[in-house]
């Protein structure tokens, strides 16, 4: 089948989250199935003087934006073994510093900058027709609604399906009513049925009524979505499409994250040889200036610094954690009030808490290594990355029973010898609390320990299981 995966982010040319690994990793792995398969992604700053190799194209497309046309053109650069991606240059919207906006908020013009990239992903995919349209979040998401409900600008496209992927619905895309006119869409389209959302457009939304098939990051976020708690407000129309709505857990790259292979950390190791897994937890515990304790154990900690990873709770149980013998390595950056908090925490705790803020890849995976215990209490967890490489680093993770972290780890119980991990239930920090403490006692027992270790980097959450079920899906699209 011919494929175009179109995604803000691919990894490794632009990245803020998980979505950036899925495209990417994904792309590869259905290049593997055999798949002719093609990328669509923003020429943003970091793409063009991020030292990849890209190609010029004598192509040049103008597209529809509210009362005028607004003019792009297409670079190319490759990915695994012959995928193309293409990169739709516009440097007045995507030559900026960051993806979305700044820590004063999003940029003001976000809908006319995916509005743009969505007609121009279509733009590109006339020229080189495909079987399957696969757009990635808010972002791409109206490149399906233009397809759909404006079929007849788009007749080289007639026979293709489109697959939209949600990887978060707490992000929609929702704009003020008078962006409306940039979509350069029948006015019928801005109504409860289809865009409107509480007077307001709704990017996401529209892909939830026009595509073909609906997939989401995990199986049990894919039900989650379809209550209140989590639908953020679009759990009508995703139970309206329910048959349609399918969970394929994402894939762990592990080229990428695998101990055995990592070039970041300060020794390689594999489940029989755990011992060279203390020279990564000094390793770490020196690059966040920590004092080098063998038996302390460190819990780590890497993600977005926002409500949906739970931080609340951690704040809440944060005086009861100081207060035993552990330390804490913590990289991630966010919203203010928590990098300010951590900030603080570090300086109240030299010995204990090591933090940074920023987006640091390399000390991601040396936090992935170097600690025992990985914390990630989410509110809501469409799947998680973080939670999978843990295990494959033997680093124990500590979730919330909720989304892909309840699809992926599963709660230890000592006397059974059986599961990879602590996991609770309730969002409250008496909950997040007595499952450290469980990991704290069972990191107590060595032989336990290791043990649980060993189940844990024995799990494979590779990416060929989850092509496979894209290949499925999008074949039944065909036939
Ligand atoms: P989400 O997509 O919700 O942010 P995921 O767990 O699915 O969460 O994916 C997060 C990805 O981003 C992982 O690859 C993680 O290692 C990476 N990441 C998050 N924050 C940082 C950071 N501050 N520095 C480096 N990598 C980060």
């Amino acid at each position: 089948m011919r494929i175009a995966m179109i995604s803000p982010e691919v990894t490794p040319f632009a990245k803020t989250g998980g979505l950036a690994d899925v495209a990417g990793t994904l792309a590869v792995a259905l290049e593997h199935l055999g798949h002719e398969v093609s990328l669509v992604m923003p020429a943003y700053r970091c793409v063009l003087r991020g030292g990849f190799a890209l190609e010029g194209t004598s192509m040049r497309f103008s597209v529809p934006l509210a009362e005028r046309n607004e003019e792009g053109a297409v670079l190319k650069a490759g990915l695994g073994k012959n995928i193309t991606v293409y990169l739709v240059r516009a440097d007045r919207y995507f030559d900026r510093d960051s993806l979305y906006g700044t820590s004063a908020g999003d940029y003001p013009d976000n809908a006319e900058r995916f509005v743009f990239f969505s007609r121009a992903a279509l733009e590109i995919l006339r020229h080189n027709p495909v079987d399957i349209a696969h757009c990635h979040d808010w972002q791409s998401a109206l490149a399906i609604v233009f397809l759909k409900s404006q079929a007849e600008r788009y007749p080289e496209l007639a026979s293709s399906h489109t697959v939209f992927t949600a990887h978060n619905l707490g992000f929609q895309g929702i704009f003020g009513q008078s962006e409306w006119p940039l979509l350069d869409l029948d006015r019928i389209y801005f109504s409860p049925q289809y865009l409107e959302f509480h007077s307001h457009v709704n990017f996401l939304k529209g892909a939830l009524v026009f595509a073909d098939k609906i997939t989401t990051v995990s199986p049990t976020y894919a039900r989650e979505i379809l209550g209140a708690e989590q639908g953020f407000g679009l759990e009508e129309v995703l139970q309206g499409r329910a048959d349609d709505v399918v969970g394929i857990l994402n894939g762990v790259d592990y080229g990428q994250w695998d101990p055995a292979v990592d070039p970041w950390i300060a020794e390689r190791y594999t489940e029989s040889n755990l011992t060279a897994k203390r020279s990564c937890k000094r390793g770490l515990q020196g690059a966040l200036g920590l004092p080098a304790r063998d038996k302390t154990p460190l819990l780590g900690m890497v993600s977005r610094l926002t409500s949906q990873k739970g931080f609340d709770l951690v704040e809440k149980i944060f005086d009861q954690l100081m207060a035993r013998d552990l330390q804490m390595a913590i990289l991630g950056s966010g919203e203010e009030r928590y990098e300010e908090f951590f900030r603080r925490a570090a300086k109240r705790f030299p010995k204990k808490v090591g933090v940074r803020v920023g987006f640091d890849e390399a000390l991601a995976h040396q936090i992935e290594a170097g600690a025992d215990v990985f914390l990630m209490p989410s509110l809501y967890e469409p799947c998680g990355l973080n939670q999978m490489f843990s295990l494959k680093y033997g680093t124990i993770p500590v979730v919330r029973a909720v989304g892909g972290l309840k699809d992926t780890v599963e709660d230890c119980d000592p006397e059974q010898e059986t599961g990879t991990g602590f996991v609770f239930g309730p969002y409250e920090p008496e909950a997040l609390m007595a499952a450290v403490e469980r990991a704290l006692q069972s990191y107590g027992d060595k032989k336990a320990w290791t043990a649980l270790r060993r189940r844990a980097m024995s799990m494979d959450f590779s990416w060929e299981r989850s092509a496979d079920a894209y290949s499925n899906l999008y074949q039944q699209l065909r036939s």
